[in-house]
């Protein structure tokens, strides 16, 4: 179900890279770690919360310390909050990580009362982020990491270096937001490539594509990259 990204104007003459191009060139040029599906969705929920605005190192640490004082989900819910706070500090904004879980665990609850989000396995994709999205601070990032890592689901997670990455390369308007890039982005790429895609933009993103200074001299997209968007002097 592979549909054309509709591009900007200016962008329409110019040959861009294919989705299955950019994972061709770049497959050879990193090292893409294998998918590994944890089949755990509440867990990478709440990992994925911990994981904002912070390195996947202190995250990490965040969840392994939250493993270590609650011995499960409801244990999180019977605790003050500021004892989830004081658990997950190592991951940053440990007061408004703490009070969005709490949140998130709340409404799951009602919804479900043993914390088993394994159905989302079953449902229609969109019925699936629909309900991920309707719980309190989770967005379609969020929402696709969850289906993407735990289940399997062929859901897009746009992260920053997705969308810097993607709009230099014209695959999506410079000015246009995450939320509709990553619906433009999901539907341009095959199902069965969109780990491979996520993955391999990412990398490219960190390691060449830099923000503030990317390589284009050392860049094995460079050919049918515009650019948009990157400051004359890259
Ligand atoms: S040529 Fe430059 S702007 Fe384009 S993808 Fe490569 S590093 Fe990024």
């Amino acid at each position: 179900m592979s549909t054309s990204v509709q591009r900007p104007k200016k962008l329409q003459n110019q040959k861009l890279w294919k989705p299955e191009q950019i994972i061709e060139i770049l497959d050879l040029e990193y090292s893409r770690p294998p998918q590994q599906i944890s089949n755990s969705p509440i867990f990478e929920l709440i990992l994925t919360v911990l994981s904002q605005h912070t390195s996947d190192h202190n995250s990490g640490e965040a969840m392994h310390h939250l493993l270590r004082v609650f011995p499960n989900w409801q244990s999180v819910l019977d605790s003050p909050v500021q004892v989830l706070e004081e658990a997950i500090r190592p991951g940053g904004l440990a007061p408004t990580k703490s009070k969005r879980i709490h949140q998130i665990l709340t409404d799951i609850q009602q919804m479900q009362p043993d914390f088993n989000l394994d159905f989302l396995a079953d449902q229609p994709l969109e019925e699936a982020r629909t309900w991920l999205t309707s719980l309190p601070g989770v967005g379609p990032k969020t929402a696709a990491c969850v289906l993407l890592f735990a289940l399997g689901r062929p859901t897009l997670p746009v992260d920053t270096h997705v969308e810097r990455v993607s709009k230099r390369l014209g695959l999506v308007p410079l000015k246009m937001n995450a939320d509709t890039a990553h619906t433009l982005l999901e539907k341009s790429v095959k199902p069965k490539d969109v780990y491979a895609y996520h993955m391999d933009l990412i990398q490219h993103g960190r390691r060449t594509c830099n923000a503030r200074k990317p390589k284009c001299d050392q860049c094995v997209l460079v050919k049918k990259c515009p650019k948009s968007g990157v400051p004359i002097t890259a």
